[in-house]
């Protein structure tokens, strides 16, 4: 998968030169920019047999280790990441989780955070020695989905690290982790590519019009793919104004509810621009009707932001569409 990011290679070989004395590394940057892939890529190149370059370089992609870390199976990796968030991760659906959804509690959602239970196992594992080679590895992605008693339970480990043991910790949203967690981490920072290899890499993913996806993600390339496979193409986008003005919401069926507030929050966003009279930041081709008036606006955003606790019912998705695509046609028309 990492291959295939061209931008993630540069700060790849930098990060190998330079993080061999750093047990613990948080790799930060926006949320789309691909923390995952490269903290699996470091991971890759500890653990791999033969690495490229004399010590530390790149992992070879053709060894034992490196196909055990592809199929998320090596025994010295961990990889923590929420329930929710382990198909994104590459892992196979946790077994009690699905052994449970399939009893008569099926409606339990899977966790957002990471728990405490899964740190606890993770520093079982660190106890022990290295099963393949010199390295193991902690992987916590997202480390703002840790929650408090987790994040405290971590941060003693990275106090007293044991021995062969390295952490990754990769967030979208840095700012977010306990202070006292992110100073005893050497920061990582991944930027968004510029633009054109953005856009090169889109089109070598079959994005067929890459350009105002991209600019609809500020540049992070990766979400832009996600709302491509959503079945937000560049026509739906251009479209997405006016089936909000008409309260179509047929149009956006099936688009998954975060993809669908967050484009909702992009146009309150450009409907106060156009109040404003500044162009548009992420439907820029579109005649918004003004009207709304920023009080109302406002108003808008808030509401939204109140309807993103809900945006993960699983049984709701259809009726929150609605919900969502006519209380937002209701707040951006003028008011009585
Ligand atoms: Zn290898």
């Amino acid at each position: 998968m990492s291959a295939a990011l061209p931008w993630l290679q540069a700060p790849l070989a930098r990060t190998l030169a330079s993080a061999r004395a750093h047990h613990a590394l948080l790799v930060q940057g926006p949320a789309g920019v691909g923390q995952l892939a490269f903290a699996l890529e470091l991971a890759r190149a500890w653990l791999c047999e033969h690495p490229g370059g004399a010590r530390g370089g790149p992992a070879c992609g053709q060894c034992r280790s490196c196909h055990l870390v592809d199929e998320r199976s090596h025994p010295d990796l961990r990889l923590i990441v929420p329930e929710a968030q382990r198909a994104e991760a590459g892992l196979p659906e946790d077994g009690a989780a699905a052994e449970e959804g399939a009893g008569s509690k099926k409606t339990r959602k899977p966790s957002r955070a990471i728990l405490i239970e899964q740190i606890r196992a993770a520093l079982d594992f660190s106890a022990l020695t290295a099963a393949r080679g010199a390295h193991k590895v902690v992987l916590v992605y997202p480390a703002e989905a840790l929650n408090a008693v987790a994040a405290n339970a971590l941060l003693k480990t990275l106090e007293e690290p044991p021995g062969a043991m390295r952490f990754v910790l990769a967030s979208g949203d840095a700012q977010a982790l306990l202070p006292t967690l992110r100073s005893r981490c050497q920061p990582v920072a991944l930027a968004a590519p510029a633009r054109e290899e953005a856009l090169a890499w889109l089109r070598g993913q079959g994005v067929a019009e890459p350009e105002p996806l991209l600019d609809a993600c500020g540049g992070q390339p990766l979400r832009a793919l996600e709302l491509q496979r959503a079945g937000l193409d560049a026509a739906a986008w251009r479209q997405f104004p006016q089936w909000i003005a008409r309260g179509d919401s047929a149009a956006v069926a099936g688009w998954p509810l975060p993809v669908l507030l967050d484009a909702l929050h992009k146009l309150c966003h450009d409907h106060a621009l156009a109040t404003l009279g500044a162009p548009g930041r992420y439907f820029p081709g579109a005649r918004l009707a003004p009207g709304a008036g920023l009080a109302r606006l406002t108003e808008a955003a808030a509401w939204l932001r109140a309807q993103t606790r809900h945006a993960d019912h699983p049984w709701s998705a259809a009726l929150a569409t609605e919900a969502l695509v006519q209380g937002t046609r209701a707040r951006l028309q003028p008011g009585p």
